[in-house]
């Protein structure tokens, strides 16, 4: 990783802090140019639980891919409602009937690494425009591939992702669901431990980690906003052509706070 001195330091501090302190920092330090991004599963609850506590005011965007389970679209809504957050909905540029005719409805399954550049990384990358920080959910326990993941890292552009639960592990979040008695997504108890895009997602077997249901069965184990942001993002070489030209909207602006 890439620190300078003073990430380097911050680092060392946040180390040991609990996710509400992180949280309260992150806020205080760079609001109001700062938000955090949920896909509302139930690991992403103890998050999302804090911020309604400490910082009901900050902006959760949720990207709209348009290929979500139905169940994770009514779970985000009854949390909304519940909860009050200040949710901003952030969506591919590309109409979806064009997406469709450009690229048929089953990109997912041809190219899925452009069908998450597409309707993940670009929206978000959009939306994270005028912001110096953006917080999110990841932790090192998840995967292989966010093992060495920092409570705070810089992006390419000069956004400080943070992670307030970078240190936890899965036993920590089902704890913290436990005791503040969080209600779990309707796609648990089939076991869907991760939970993304309908046709990317399956529910994972007896001692596979929590995201192996995600991609299975091909060499992709990310969508990309959590890989190529930290590292320089890969645009892939069809994309621009597949892009109209005219500047789209960051974010939808669709407010479902109460
Ligand atoms: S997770 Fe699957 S459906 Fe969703 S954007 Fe990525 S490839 Fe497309």
């Amino acid at each position: 990783m890439n620190a300078t001195p003073d990430l380097a330091r911050l680092n060392a501090e946040l180390e040991s802090k609990p996710p509400h302190d992180i949280i309260t920092w992150a806020v205080k330090t760079f609001w109001p140019d700062i938000a955090m991004s949920s896909s509302f599963q139930t690991q992403s609850l103890p998050l999302l639980h804090i911020v309604s506590q400490v910082a009901p005011q900050l902006p959760i965007l949720f990207l709209d891919t348009g290929y979500h389970f139905p169940e994770t679209l009514a779970f985000r809504d009854q949390l909304v409602l519940e909860w009050k957050f200040n949710l901003q909905t952030v969506r591919a540029v590309m109409p979806r009937d064009e997406f469709v005719r450009q690229h048929g409805d089953d990109l997912y399954r041809k190219d899925p690494d452009l069908c998450c550049y597409i309707n993940k990384v670009e929206p978000m990358e959009r939306a994270m425009k005028g912001l110096r920080a953006w917080i999110s959910g990841i932790r090192r326990d998840q995967s292989a591939t966010r093992t060495d993941i920092q409570v705070l890292e810089r992006t390419p552009d000069g956004v400080l992702r943070i992670h307030p639960l970078a240190t936890w592990t899965r036993k920590d979040v089902w704890q913290y669901v436990h005791d503040h008695h969080l209600p779990e997504h309707p796609l648990l108890s089939q076991g869907y431990l991760s939970i993304g895009c309908a046709p990317c997602t399956r529910h994972v077997q007896e001692g596979e980690d929590e995201r192996a249901g995600r991609w299975a069965g091909q060499e992709k184990t990310e969508c990309g906003l959590h890989t190529l942001l930290r590292t320089g993002t890969d645009t892939p070489t069809d994309y621009q052509a597949a892009t109209p030209a005219q500047e789209p909207t960051a974010i939808t602006g669709e407010s479902h706070r109460g």
